[in-house]
């Protein structure tokens, strides 16, 4: 089991900065209807867990959890 990041959505503000920031961009991150953040959890494998999409968010969205 790895950790990957979860956003919650009523905090995430649409900022873009965790997709921007992460070494992987858009092969990870997409975001939905309402601008929220979605980590793309059948692209995990991709993911190298720097956590510099959660140390990037300026709304401390992002938490780490075991998937
Ligand atoms: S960096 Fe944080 S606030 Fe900005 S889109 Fe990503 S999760 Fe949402
Ligand atoms: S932990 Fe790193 S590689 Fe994984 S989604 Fe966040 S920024 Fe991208």
């Amino acid at each position: 089991m790895s950790e990957f990041p979860s956003v919650d959505h009523d905090t995430c503000v649409g900022c873009q900065t965790c997709m921007n920031t992460c070494p992987k961009g858009d092969a990870l991150w997409e975001f939905n209807d309402e601008g929220k953040a979605v980590f793309k959890i059948d692209n995990k494998d991709e993911c190298v867990h720097c956590h510099a999409c959660g140390d990037s968010c300026p709304a401390s969205a992002i938490s780490f959890k075991e998937q």
